[in-house]
């Protein structure tokens, strides 16, 4: 960066020590060049007003010209608010504010100008926007055309002189000074083949714009550079990592994987279930280690695939796990591979924390005498007594519900570490899988095996109750069964409970003894009641589960058929999906009932609208996405790490996957930098890479 942009910020006219720390201390604006980085988050159109009574029914955002007529403070204590009556030419509006009143209150009074900018929403017969954005005008000054940035303040920088329009003076100070103090920092043929705005340019229209189209055009190649430069950081990452790790090399595919695929595979794998065993064949013969993620929808077979490639490990003559998040998931893995493996000498244990004193001893020693092929297991499978002879590969089940720390022990369960396949039944949406695992490989199972049937999603309210029941009866008296879930949510602990057990209650009186059963699972329960409880529907003796979301995870009952969420609206996305899932496992037609209140805000709407509208767990987290942000999705943590300045992921999906794919093409070109052209571009990248820690890797 030039020295100029380095400039103190207080060294800016109009800015000075006092007003400088108001600026470092809210917009961390350390610089003249953190300034020029700090972008409007959108553009007012002086040509653009709407009129008062045309604002249309649904709620949108507005931009107003007008007078406040009336002023006044509204209730007391908390409720208390400021209330200004607004007109246009054509009628009036009511604007209103909850918090910094005295403030605003001394700003607006009957008769001031004002543009206003918010969302109209309709409280009984008017409209309201509550704490809109306001500019003050006066009418004999006439109103500057073109685009004007709106940038975010505070209240704290508003005191200092810095609401949107004082930050746009600021800056405007600033912009005719970079001229030529902005060096590029993308290869002319990225700028060529994108018709990218170069960066000055881009920096001062994205302040500045002369038209919409400007605006966009600088916002698309300042999110590009950005997104750019993180892709380019994680493919050399994974690139150094790669070249670090050393892993075992399976030459072969062996015999127990031919003979397992000749004679006892139990269907023909679908051809997404093919392409993932290939992609990670080709890793285990590679000598490097492996770390993949799998990820495969609800029902997508991601077993099968975990049982093939652990059979190619054992022919190559290494011991290997599978660990799961609960005992119930566990016990099923076990059974399922040991009945498919039925006819082969591959030997198969299980252990969980349930395992007997005595069974676990000799589990122990037969591990280390390197006599078991395929451990099953839980946590139990971390405990340092867990000593293998050679384990050459760990798979993990669901690693959302495992923490770092606990899948890094299966690491160190050998001297090279075991290559490792994490599976998630989760989608992570394309966006944020290239970006937080990007030094990560991840295969992609998008496909169902045949046959399934779509199960029906529909969403209902309490009224539709008594119908339910009568459905509940008859899918039970087809012989199905039922899972009936309800929230659980900490702050709201004992009401949940509340409502759990009085749901129970209402179904063990509707279906009674001894015609129906009715199994209850909680998490207040001792995990060996919960597993009681669970194998007892499992097993088909009670056909109605009511529960909270402990079934969330993996938990293969074929002949359920029914899921129904009570307050469906309090739950998340991923979070309906995943329940979703347990049912439609079987041959059966299945569904999903959400029961929600009446009263839903626009984001549960939104919700379980797309729930009724797609099965599709790619398209539902993508909504995810949308809705709360990769923040809420990945870990605030990890995503502040990011620390991007203007791409949204939620967003820029697009420009991500192009971003990826320009990073790529420039590894493949000119992998070490050597052309002049990538110079600049090298010299960034190494103060990136220096300045942060491995963050990304799923280990
Ligand atoms: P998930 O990916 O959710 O872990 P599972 O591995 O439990 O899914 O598989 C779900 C069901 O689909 C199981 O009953 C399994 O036996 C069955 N299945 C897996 N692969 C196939 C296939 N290729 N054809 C038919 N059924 C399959
Ligand atoms: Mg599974």
């Amino acid at each position: 960066m030039s020295d100029l942009l380095n400039t103190p910020i207080e060294y800016l006219k109009g800015v000075g020590p006092k007003r400088g720390s108001v600026l470092r201390s809210e917009l961390s604006i350390f610089t003249f060049g953190d300034l020029l980085y700090y972008f409007p988050f959108r553009y007012i159109d002086r040509s653009e007003f709407q009129l008062i009574s045309q604002i249309p029914s649904y709620e949108g955002a507005v931009q107003l010209k007008g007078q406040i007529t009336s002023l006044r403070e509204v209730g007391n204590g908390r409720g208390k608010r400021l209330e200004a009556s607004f007109r246009d030419e054509s009628g009036s509006i009511n604007l209103v504010w909850f918090k910094g009143i005295k403030w605003i209150k001394s700003k607006l009074a009957p008769g001031t100008n004002l543009i206003v900018w918010g969302k109209a929403k309709l409280y009984g017969a008017t409209q309201t926007i509550s704490h809109p954005e306001l500019e003050f005008i006066s009418p004999d000054k006439p109103l500057e055309q073109g685009l004007q940035p709106v940038y975010h303040s505070s209240e704290k920088l508003q005191s200092a002189g810095f609401n949107t329009r004082g930050i746009e003076r600021i800056v405007k100070e600033l912009l005719p000074a970079i001229k030529n103090q902005v060096t590029e920092d993308l290869p002319p043929w990225i700028l060529g083949d994108l018709a990218l705005m170069d960066k000055e340019k881009a920096l001062i229209n994205i302040h500045k714009p002369p038209t919409l189209n400007a605006a966009k055009k600088a916002q698309f190649r300042l999110k590009f550079q950005e997104l750019f430069y993180l892709q380019l950081e994680l493919l050399i990452r994974k690139q150094i990592t790669q070249r670090k790790i050393k892993g075992f090399q399976f030459t072969q595919v062996g015999a127990p994987f031919t003979e397992f695929y000749e004679n006892y595979i139990p269907f023909e794998l679908t051809n997404a279930q093919k392409r993932v065993i290939k992609e990670i064949r080709k890793d285990l013969s590679s000598g490097i280690h492996m770390n993949r993620l799998l990820q495969g929808d609800v029902g997508s077979g991601k077993t099968l695939v975990a049982l093939v490639v652990m059979l190619i490990a054992i022919g190559n003559g290494y011991q290997t796990c599978i660990m799961a998040p609960t005992a119930i998931l566990a016990t099923q893995h076990f059974i399922s591979m040991q009945e498919m493996l039925a006819q082969m000498d591959i030997s198969v244990e299980l252990l969980i924390g349930a395992t007997k004193k005595a069974a676990r001893k000799k589990i122990h020693d037969r591990l280390e005498q390197g006599e078991i092929d395929i451990l099953v297991g839980t946590h139990a499978l971390l405990e340092d007594v867990v000593v293998y002879k050679n384990l050459g590969l760990a798979i993990i089940d669901e690693q959302h519900r495992f923490g770092v720390a606990q899948r890094s022990k299966l690491w160190k369960k050998n001297l090279l570490p075991p290559h490792q396949l994490v599976m998630t039944a989760t989608p992570i949406p394309r966006t944020l899988a290239l970006t937080f695992y990007g030094d990560l490989d991840v295969s992609v199972i998008d496909e169902l095996p045949p046959g399934r049937k779509e199960i029906q999603t529909s969403h209902r309210y309490e009224s539709a109750r008594l119908k339910i029941f009568q459905f509940i009866e008859d899918e039970i008296a087809k012989g199905r069964q039922i899972y009936i879930v309800y929230p659980l949510i900490e702050e709201s602990e004992t009401l949940d409970y509340q409502n759990l057990m009085a749901g129970y209650e209402a179904i063990t009186r509707r279906f009674p003894l001894p015609k129906f059963k009715v199994s209850i699972v909680h998490g207040k329960m001792t995990p060996e009641d919960k597993d009681f409880e669970m194998q007892r529907f499992v097993s088909g003796e009670t056909q109605i589960m009511v529960a909270t979301t402990v079934i969330e995870v993996g938990v293969n009952v074929p002949n359920a058929s029914v899921m129904i969420i009570e307050s469906a609206e309090k739950f998340g996305l991923s979070q309906l999906h995943q329940l979703r899932g347990r049912v439609g496992r079987g041959a059966e037609q299945s569904y999903c009932i959400l029961m929600s209140g009446y009263k839903l805000g626009e984001n549960a709407k939104k919700r379980l609208e797309t729930m009724c509208e797609t099965n599709d767990g790619f398209k539902i987290s993508e909504v995810d996405l949308r809705l709360r942000g990769p923040g809420d999705i990945m870990g605030t943590q990890q995503s502040g790490i990011l620390n991007l300045k203007i791409a949204d992921l939620g967003q820029d999906g697009q420009i991500v996957q192009v971003s990826r794919q320009k990073a790529l093409e420039l590894l493949d070109k000119d992998p070490q930098f050597e052309e002049k052209e990538h110079h600049y571009l090298a010299k960034k990248l190494r103060m990136l890479l220096q300045s942060k820690p491995n963050w990304s890797r799923i280990s």
